[in-house]
């Protein structure tokens, strides 16, 4: 297999895995897990991606490990999250879906807010770094074709936004098990499990 081109953009979070939201094994997880399953076929019905979820836990700090318990009961979720649950609905209804992970340029000053909010949440704020951030969302994949679903703004994103804010410095989808399967994002070609910077 060919080596992975260097991304330094990711340096920061190479470490990082994709969200799993744990299990207690126990019933308190079973009967989240059964409403969140009920929730997303009554809110979902399948047209673009599973929007509901940032609607009705919006985006904010996640301590982890996360249980299900815990995510139905919070009041907000952040972004792992957020791919996690959806990843979860597009596997229900049949769809090859994989995590995604990216790094977005972000304006500066927010990065103080955030640090705060996190911090006081008692929750890790190393996903923020000046100018640019962790995110997680996740890849429907068809055909060789991969579209991407950002669950906290719920909305398909493309590779070719590629300046300004949350505009995509370096993406890996898959997570961290590399393949010799490579799909298309919008004619941008990945290897899976590897990370990589669309080309300016
Ligand atoms: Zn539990």
């Amino acid at each position: 297999m060919r080596a992975a081109e260097p991304c330094p953009e990711s340096a920061p979070w190479e470490h990082f895995h994709p969200s799993v939201i744990a299990h207690h094994g126990a019933e308190c997880c079973d009967v989240a897990r059964a409403w969140y399953t009920a929730m997303d076929r009554s809110m979902w019905r399948g047209h673009g991606g599973p929007s509901w979820i940032s609607q009705r836990f919006p985006w904010g700090p996640s301590r982890w490990p996360l249980h299900w318990c815990e995510a139905m009961e919070a009041e907000e979720l952040d972004c792992g999250a957020h791919a996690a649950l959806s990843i979860e609905a597009f596997r229900a209804r049949g769809i090859r879906v994989v995590p995604v992970q990216l790094v977005q340029r972000q304006e500066v000053h927010h990065l103080p807010h955030w640090h705060d909010r996190w911090g006081q949440a008692d929750a890790s704020p190393e996903w923020a770094r000046a100018g640019a951030c962790y995110h997680e969302s996740c890849a429907t994949i068809e055909d060789g074709r991969a579209e991407v679903w950002d669950p906290t703004i719920g909305a398909w994103l493309t590779p070719h936004h590629m300046h300004g804010i949350r505009s995509v410095a370096a993406v890996r989808i898959g997570g961290p098990v590399q393949s010799d399967e490579v799909v298309s994002w919008r004619g941008l070609p990945l290897r899976m499990g590897v990370w990589a910077t669309p080309a300016l």
